[in-house]
């Protein structure tokens, strides 16, 4: 069922300082950013919003840069400036590979990093490489602003600790060593929505995520330390395969995201071994 537009109010800030001060007195109010989420729920009437909050004016949240040695991602970057930006190809390849595989290129020119971590799917493209590069994502409100490791951030299925006056302004990304590499499986190569999709480090101490296997994007603390403890590739699998609990759903059924997350993790392994720099492949 389609809702309505009538009756619909826009706000349409031109500061970061108004936006705040507009989702503190104005509550409640659902940001808009690229609005490719916000307008499927929309057009599907499973949104009850009736104000929403435009950030698109807000140039300041779209910046990327390198600040001291952490590379900073406004939350307004669509996946196309992913893609382009320099900074982003040296320091986080894993990114760039999982924005190239983000809807098509219409969804790609307006999808943004902030609206897929405020979205909160489990099968967020970018949410598997932001877990495993131990992001910090930068929160603000009319109060102040204050710093949130990714890891910390969702607390269950599309539900985190973002306040509703509060709007993810960027993501922070220290840098760290290893390889990086990234894997989205889902029904073909473009407009496809994740079946599993894995981001890893290669490195001493590996780690890797994934998405679409638990109500919330996952890190796999028993499956890392295996595999840093030098355990058998076929070992640190089992343990995966232990690990995870996904579910059976319209897209995927519970045996098959198991076995293609071993799978994935045996590609990963196998894909890094000696290697340097990134290991970026497509979907399939
Ligand atoms: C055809 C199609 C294909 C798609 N393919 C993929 C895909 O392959 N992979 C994938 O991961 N996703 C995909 N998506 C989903 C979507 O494009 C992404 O999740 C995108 O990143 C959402 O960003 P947005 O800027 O459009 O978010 P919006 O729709 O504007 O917002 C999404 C949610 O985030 C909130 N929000 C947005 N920005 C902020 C902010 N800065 N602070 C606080 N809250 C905020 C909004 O209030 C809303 O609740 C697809 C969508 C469509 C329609």
């Amino acid at each position: 069922m389609r809702a309505a537009v009538s009756g619909l109010t826009l706000h349409e800030p031109r500061t970061v300082r108004e936006a705040l001060r507009l989702l503190r007195d104005e509550a409640p109010l659902t940001p808009l950013a690229g609005c490719t989420d916000v307008f499927v729920q929309f057009q599907f009437g499973t949104t009850g919003a009736r104000a929403f909050l435009d950030l698109s004016r807000l140039a300041q949240l779209r910046r990327i840069r390198v600040q001291g040695d952490v590379l900073s991602i406004g939350a307004l970057a669509t996946y196309s400036d992913l893609i382009r930006s320099r900074a982003v190809r040296q320091r986080l390849p894993m990114l760039v590979a999982a924005a190239r595989e983000v809807g098509g290129p219409q969804i790609q020119n307006r999808g943004t990093l902030g609206g897929n971590i405020a979205n909160g799917s489990p099968a967020g493209d970018a949410l598997p490489v932001l877990a495993a590069a131990e992001a910090v994502l930068v929160l603000v409100s009319a109060d102040g602003e204050r710093r949130v490791p990714f890891l910390e951030f969702y607390t269950g299925y599309r539900a985190s600790v973002l306040r509703p006056d509060e709007l993810i302004a960027a993501i922070e990304v220290a840098p760290f060593e290893g390889v990086q590499w990234f894997r989205k499986v889902g029904t073909r190569a473009a407009q496809a929505i994740s079946k599993v999709v894995m981001a890893a480090v290669r490195a001493p101490r590996p780690r890797f995520a994934l998405g679409s296997v638990a109500p919330t994007v996952v890190r796999l603390p028993h499956t890392e330390a295996a595999l840093a403890a030098g355990e058998p590739l076929a070992e640190a699998q089992r343990v995966l395969a232990d690990e995870i609990h996904p579910i059976d759903d319209v897209r995927s059924t519970a045996d098959y995201r198991r076995q293609v997350a071993v799978n994935l993790l045996g590609a990963f392994w196998k894909d890094t071994e000696g290697a340097r720099g990134h290991r970026g492949t497509r979907a399939q």
